[in-house]
């Protein structure tokens, strides 16, 4: 579907830009396409225009279009990034590439177990509260510190990095100081994980505000809407 390709091209140019502008390299950023807006027959559009990352909100979502006969036979990475209930577990981890949004000591140790049963060794983020907003899931920064010392305690889970939402505004200004903060955390964590834990990864920037994130260190930003205009 052209529309979807070009979109697509539009938003990496766009990434490549904001790379340039920050003295990065475009390769160190990895677009995931967030298909949640959207049928399984325009997410495979996607994929097909080259686009092989899909993140999905919500587990049931992600589970049904994973399965759907348009995406089965493709080869997609498929990132969980919205909040993950531990009853979901189970179903979830067998299918992912990376999930985004661990946000409590007690669903990190649920995935732990069931990747441990599947013999996996599941790549998680922990989802970071950086804005204060109440409505918002994830850890609080002091949290964070505590519990990255305890990481060594989980043989079937791999912590690469942090994951945080900006307030909800479209003021860019407080979405770059969350993104420094979230930033500025993980340089802090080098010093705390256990050995053997590289906590480098920073998935921060959606549509309104993925350029900042990448000024601010982003390596995964996680777009939806650019993706889908004119299709939706
Ligand atoms: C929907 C969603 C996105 C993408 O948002 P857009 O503004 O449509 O780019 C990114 N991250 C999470 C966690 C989401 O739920």
């Amino acid at each position: 579907m052209q529309v979807i390709r070009d979109n697509l091209a539009r938003v990496r140019e766009r990434v490549a830009a904001a790379a340039e502008r920050a003295g990065r390299k475009p390769s160190e950023i990895l677009l995931v396409g967030v298909s949640k807006y959207v049928s399984a027959a325009l997410s495979a559009e996607l994929v097909a225009a080259g686009c092989i990352d899909l993140g999905e909100n919500r587990p049931q979502q992600l589970c049904e279009k994973a399965a759907a006969d348009e995406v089965a036979p493709l080869n997609v990475r498929w990132h969980m990034i919205g909040h993950l209930q531990r009853n979901k577990v189970a179903r979830t981890v067998p299918l992912v590439s990376m999930i985004h949004s661990v946000d409590s000591p007690r669903l990190l140790k649920a995935i732990d177990q069931t990747a441990s049963e599947l013999g996996k060794c599941q790549p998680v983020l922990l989802e970071v509260n950086c804005s204060g907003d109440a409505e918002k899931h994830g850890f609080t920064e002091s949290e964070v510190r505590d519990f990255v010392p305890q990481l060594s305690e989980f043989s079937s889970v791999e912590v690469r990095g942090l994951m945080t939402m900006a307030a909800g505004s479209r003021d860019l200004t407080t979405a770059a100081a969350n993104f420094a903060t979230l930033r500025n955390l993980r340089d802090e964590l080098g010093t705390l994980a256990p050995a053997g834990v590289e906590i480098a990864d920073l998935s921060m920037g959606m549509t309104a505000d993925f350029e900042v994130a990448i000024a601010e260190g982003a390596t995964i930003i996680r777009v939806g809407s650019a993706l889908w205009e004119g299709v939706v």
